[in-house]
């Protein structure tokens, strides 16, 4: 027995069984990966946070989940106690786009290699990004819109401008728009970031449009559907709600049952599970050593960083059963309960 490997054991390991198993076990020791999340506020990253354990330990690999509530030190102080635990890799959500390049400095010293996940880490030598094509999410909802609404006055409620995401999404949305604003079809009468992407803030933002422009307010994109929430509220309370199209992206339970009840228009459903199996998969890779296939590159200010940003897809009334639905993201009888 056990002619391929008895070069390795000593006279000692191979008639003693137990130390024989213990060799084995160590040299077959599971891969370790670390994830760092910036939060779990959207519902969303309660999704990312299980499946990223189930398509981690699909691969016979583990992994251990810290999320630090959106607070920096927090989050780089959850990095170390990661770094020293022994990962093999760590992936990470960042809160802030710049502020975790420290971070990546650490892993790196300690041998281990960084993926970005889902949001882009600035100016540091990451190993790799995964997530949604996020300039694609903003074309989405601003075509979505403009369909509805060619003419008018246009509200941009953005993300956190310390989330990369935010500053893509912005991009994408402004790409559709400009030429309609050089037109003069479309005029953009608010345009301001949501502080840490909170429905309180949106609403506060929403209010102030609402302030200034009356109800001279034609269509409304939010960056995400924890935003477009907090523009609906403010929209109910002049009774607009309903009436101005609202756009999102995540498609969480409750955008989706704004949607079919009509109060939001659109949102952007990005699905999780595809990016969660991407990631555990490319971390097992960088583990091994193994070269990953990656299908472009993004620049972080730093470097070319290797990335692969999957497809996100515009979900309304129309294909919410085909879709989100679909794929059990959420059932139908929850998406339909107030209906
Ligand atoms: C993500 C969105 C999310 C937002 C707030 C962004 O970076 O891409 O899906 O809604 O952060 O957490």
């Amino acid at each position: 027995a056990c002619e391929k490997g008895s070069a390795n054991f000593t006279i000692a390991e191979q008639t003693n069984p137990s130390i024989k198993l213990h060799n084995i076990a160590s040299v077959e020791k599971k891969i370790k990966i670390g994830f760092s999340m910036d939060t779990l506020e959207e519902e969303r990253w309660l999704k990312d946070r299980d499946l990223f354990r189930v398509s981690v330990e699909a691969l016979d690999a583990e992994v251990e989940i810290m999320a630090a509530n959106g607070d920096d030190a927090l989050q780089i102080s959850q990095s170390e106690t990661l770094i020293s635990q022994g990962i093999d890799v760590l992936v990470i959500v960042p809160h802030n786009a710049e502020a975790t390049a420290a971070i990546v400095h650490k892993a790196h010293k300690a041998g281990i290699k960084v993926i970005a996940y889902d949001r882009l880490v600035k100016n540091a030598d990451i190993d790799l990004y995964v997530s949604f094509d996020n300039e694609e999410v903003g074309k989405l909802q601003a075509e979505a819109i403009t369909k509805r609404v060619p003419r008018g006055n246009y509200v941009y409620i953005g993300g956190a401008i310390t989330d990369n995401n935010a500053i893509l999404l912005k991009k994408g949305v402004f790409s559709v728009l400009q030429p309609l604003i050089d037109s003069g079809d479309i005029k953009i009468v608010y345009d301001q970031w949501t502080k840490d992407w909170t429905p309180a803030n949106a609403l506060l933002n929403m209010e102030t449009a609402l302030k200034v422009n009356g109800t001279q307010i034609d269509a409304v994109i939010a960056a995400n559907d924890a935003t477009a929430g907090g523009v609906i509220q403010a929209l109910a309370v002049k009774e607009l709600s309903g009436k101005v199209p609202v756009a999102g992206q995540d498609a969480e339970l409750a955008a989706a049952q704004h949607i079919v009840e009509g109060t939001q228009t659109m949102t952007v459903y990005k699905p999780i599970r595809a990016l969660t199996e991407k990631v555990a998969e490319l971390a097992v890779k960088l583990a091994k050593g193994e070269k990953v296939e990656t299908n472009q590159k993004v620049n972080n200010g730093k470097v070319e960083v290797p990335s692969v940003l999957l497809s996100p897809i515009a979900v309304d009334q129309t294909n919410i059963d085909q879709t989100i639905i679909a794929d059990g993201f959420h059932s139908r009888e929850d998406v339909y309960r107030n209906m």
